[in-house]
């Protein structure tokens, strides 16, 4: 009998099924504001448990979880978010 390893979002109770639009969110060692993120199916054999790896359902909880990030490391937020205006040059 196979071994069955269940995969749960990171930002939400939701469980990995067959759909292919999860996320990874790996921490970068040089810079430890820094972050890289994979599609889920590019990088699902490779260090999924380790430390500071997030797992993330959707485009929703990615933003969420970037949202968080940089917050946190107290870089500017991301032009395009809501309420934000361009200023045409
Ligand atoms: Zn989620």
């Amino acid at each position: 009998m196979p071994i069955v390893t269940q995969v749960i979002c990171d930002r939400c109770p939701k469980v990995k099924g067959e759909n292919n639009g999860w996320w990874v969110v790996f921490p970068e060692t040089r810079w430890p504001q820094g972050f890289s993120v994979y599609s889920f199916d590019l990088v699902r054999d490779g260090g999924l448990d380790g430390a500071g790896v997030k797992i993330l359902c959707s485009v929703t909880c990615l933003c969420e979880e970037i949202r968080m990030r940089t917050e946190k490391a107290g870089l500017p937020a991301a032009s395009g978010a809501a309420g934000a205006t361009a200023t045409p040059a």
